[in-house]
């Protein structure tokens, strides 16, 4: 009896499980002789995904929640039996801070973006220039720029400089941890250049293409954008884990290099085998699969791409020690104004189920492009910074319960301008000097988890389409 044909995983994020629970229900429904082995580096599956439990409360240490709108999480989720778990985040007031001064967002917005004037003409976010900039967005022409842009160059453009780095900064290229003047527009939001193209204007464009919202009754909050689980994202790679084939996952093994043979490929792991593999999905960050294929030149270019480091920092409560409570779910912070946390989630609110009844969990963010020495610093002077710019705006008169840092190390990868190109040309080059090979995950196409779900969706075809060549 011919072997079966042996595919690897390398990397065990939601993108490498995902790649592994789709490959293995097609091998059962349609009993292919294929058999998948993903190999991940730590000791743990889920990459940036970890919950964890404390006294109570249950602290995202990485993404706390995804984008309901993007199907795919909830499509997967539905699949492994998980959708009771499901839950959606308590809506709430939402706060820019801008000097010292917490703005309520403006109205009528998509990501910061007016899809009308009024709310804008009416907040203090803005000057009275910027807001005469704004008004004139519907008029100005269209851009001629045909290739891809910074988001910064393209915004800046269209409404001014003021509502870029008081408003758009903080939410658009704050999902990133990048620089607004170097991510690539067309990597990123590109509905903002279509937009503009088809309708001369983005304020036009939005309000001719944007869902209207559903009428809100009176006293009735409108559904939250986001979902989670009830038992944290980790029980979402616990689950996938639960459905994956005995003996599929092997953990605390990272593959170092890969070695194209006649017909098929070694990988080289860090415990010194090779396992020989005919089709392999790179599911890790992009610096690791540029490590694994160095002698290839064409995977220089991921060498160019960056990424950021980030840490989030968990503090907990009594509800007592907070003097000045704001009645909202969190905020984000203007680029210019003088703070080193980058935003606040207030998650008791947010996601109520996290915190025990008479606590508080405010969860921030430190870490841009320009502060990512914020990173290496301890536990307790991260907690200080976090509190000292938090007290600028709340009276926290106690320390806290105990607060949790995460340090996320290179893990926030920068679609800068050009990445679109960039991904393709290295995928190209793989079609021809690495047959089925394929790349999935945050790095390329989006670093959302339900992004990186499709990613893993993507590479199941890629390999089963291969393989059946
Ligand atoms: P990863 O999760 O990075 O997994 C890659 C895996 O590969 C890791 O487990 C790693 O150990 C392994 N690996 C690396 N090298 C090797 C090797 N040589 N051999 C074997 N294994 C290897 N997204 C949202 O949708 N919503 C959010 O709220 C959100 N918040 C975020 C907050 C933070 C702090 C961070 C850091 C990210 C956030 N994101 C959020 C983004 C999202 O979490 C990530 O983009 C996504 O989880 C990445 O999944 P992945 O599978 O591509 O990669």
């Amino acid at each position: 009896m011919a072997e079966k044909k042996q595919i690897a995983i390398v990397g065990g994020g939601i993108a490498g499980l995902t790649t592994a629970y789709y490959l293995q229900k097609q091998i059962r429904a349609y009993r292919l002789d294929y058999e998948v082995k993903l190999f991940e580096a730590s000791s743990h599956l889920g990459g940036k995904i970890e919950t964890l439990k404390k006294d109570g409360f249950m602290i995202e240490r990485g993404p706390d929640s995804f984008l309901a709108r993007k199907e795919s999480a909830s499509r997967l989720i539905y699949d492994i039996g998980m959708e009771k778990d499901l839950v959606r985040n308590n809506t709430g007031q939402s706060y820019i801070l801008a000097g010292k001064k917490l703005h309520k967002m403006p109205k009528r917005a998509f990501m910061g973006v007016p899809t009308e004037l009024k709310p804008f003409y009416q907040s203090r976010l803005l000057s009275t220039k910027a807001k005469a900039r704004i008004s004139v967005e519907p008029m100005l022409p269209k851009g001629k720029e045909a290739q891809d842009q910074s988001m910064g160059l393209f915004f800046r453009r269209r409404f001014g400089d003021e509502l870029v780095e008081n408003v758009l900064e903080p939410l658009l290229s704050g999902v990133y941890a990048g620089d607004i003047d170097e991510l690539s527009l067309m990597a990123t939001y590109p509905k903002f250049y279509e937009v503009e193209q088809q309708y001369g204007s983005v304020i036009k464009g939005l309000q001719a293409t944007m869902p209207k919202p559903p009428k809100q009754k009176k006293g009735v909050k409108p559904p939250g954008a986001f979902l989670s689980l009830k038992n944290g994202l980790e029980s979402l790679v616990e689950g996938l884990e639960a459905k994956l084939d005995p003996g599929t996952v092997q953990l605390e093994t990272s593959v170092d290099h890969i070695e194209r043979k006649a017909d098929h490929y070694h990988l080289l792991l860090g415990n010194g085998e090779v396992f020989r593999a005919d089709a392999a999905v790179l599911a890790s960050p992009f610096f690791a699969v540029q490590r694994m294929l160095s002698q290839y030149d064409f995977m220089e270019q991921l060498k160019e791409m960056k990424a950021t480091s980030v840490a989030t920092v968990a503090m907990t409560f009594d509800a007592s020690a907070i003097k000045k409570d704001i009645d909202g779910t969190g905020f984000v912070i203007s680029r210019n104004s003088k703070y080193r946390i980058t935003a606040c989630t207030w998650t008791h609110k947010k996601w109520e189920d996290t915190t025990p009844e008479g606590k508080v969990m405010l969860r921030c963010y430190v870490g841009r492009p320009d502060d990512s020495g914020v990173v290496d610093l301890s536990d307790e002077e991260i907690v200080q910074i976090a509190l000292k710019d938090l007290n600028k705006i709340m009276k926290i008169k106690s320390k806290p319960l105990f607060s949790v840092v995460s340090r996320w190390k290179k893990a926030m990868p920068q679609y800068v301008v050009g990445h679109l190109k960039r991904v393709a040309d290295v995928r190209a080059n793989m079609a021809i000097h690495l047959p089925g090979v394929f790349l999935a995950g945050g790095s390329y196409d989006g670093i959302g988890i339900p992004d990186c779900i499709d990613s893993g969706e993507q590479a199941v075809q890629n390999v089963l389409a291969y393989l059946r060549e």
